[in-house]
């Protein structure tokens, strides 16, 4: 399995610094190894500066685009919205479902994620799932709780034969999600082997295969022993993720 080191850009860079971060990322993504591949969840309105960018440069088989979010339906009177094939046209091979200020911002519930991401999945798109608890979830001992209600409401209507290396997750404990508190090592490792077990509910043997990343507060510094965990493979990155240099720092740790 190739791990993926994924960039989350949220509601940041207009076109132009979108473009120029992804042209200064390239050289620096050069010697990415065989096994790894990275990532740029985008705002919608830079995705075909973006796929520009990377198709003159040569860079489509190292540098995917992700759109941030997708709605479950191909076209139709859902202002604001964009479908799995909207994504497509402007070069994604990637959505996130379900991010954590999705969720808790915005209000979306495991089974809208769900639906979402049986959609993009059944349109061509590769879906990275997110879920993960807030600090009062885990203190009131919820944490198995909540991740089992958020992958099962969020796998729903995937076919249980779903190309595994289609499917990913994301675990980014809320509490850690901008915040600069990093997960320690021995609660990555519990969250991570607890997620493996519960998509193994769903997909049995195929849940080896699934990409389980982690998120919140992903630096140049931690990366390399994060990914380096069992049951990690890979990084969802959000605030070091909006310069090339730092970004790259971590694709490459
Ligand atoms: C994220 O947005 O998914 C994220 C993990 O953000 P940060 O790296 O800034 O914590």
């Amino acid at each position: 399995m190739k791990k993926l080191v994924a960039a989350n850009w949220k509601m940041y860079k207009n076109r132009t610094e979108a473009a120029q971060c992804v042209l200064d990322l390239i050289p620096l993504l050069k010697h990415i190894p065989a096994d790894r591949e990275v990532a740029l969840f985008a705002p919608f309105t830079v995705l075909g500066s973006c796929s520009d960018v990377i198709n003159s440069k040569g860079a489509d088989n190292r540098l995917f685009l992700g759109g941030q979010d997708v709605y479950p339906a191909s076209e139709g009177a859902f202002t604001g919205e964009i479908s799995p094939e909207m994504l497509a046209d402007c070069g994604c091979r990637f959505v996130l479902t379900g991010h954590s200020e999705r969720r808790h911002v915005l209000g979306e519930s495991s089974e809208f994620v769900g639906r979402k991401t049986a959609f993009a999945l059944e349109k061509g798109l590769d879906v990275v799932l997110c879920i993960g608890e807030t600090l009062e979830q885990r203190e009131a001992g919820q944490l198995e709780s909540v991740l089992a209600e958020q992958i099962g409401g969020g796998t729903a209507d995937v076919p249980a034969g779903i190309e595994a290396a289609r499917l990913s997750f994301a675990y980014e404990p809320v509490w850690a999600i901008g915040t600069g508190k990093v997960a320690g090592e021995s609660e990555i490792l519990e969250a991570h082997l607890l997620v493996r077990r519960l998509i193994e509910k769903k997909f049995g043997a195929k849940a080896s295969e699934m990409r389980i990343l982690y998120g919140g507060s992903v630096k140049p510094d931690n990366a390399g022993k994060i990914i380096g965990l069992d049951n990690v493979d890979g990084l969802l990155v959000g605030g070091a993720s909006l310069q090339a240099e730092s970004f790259s720092k971590i694709a490459l740790a």
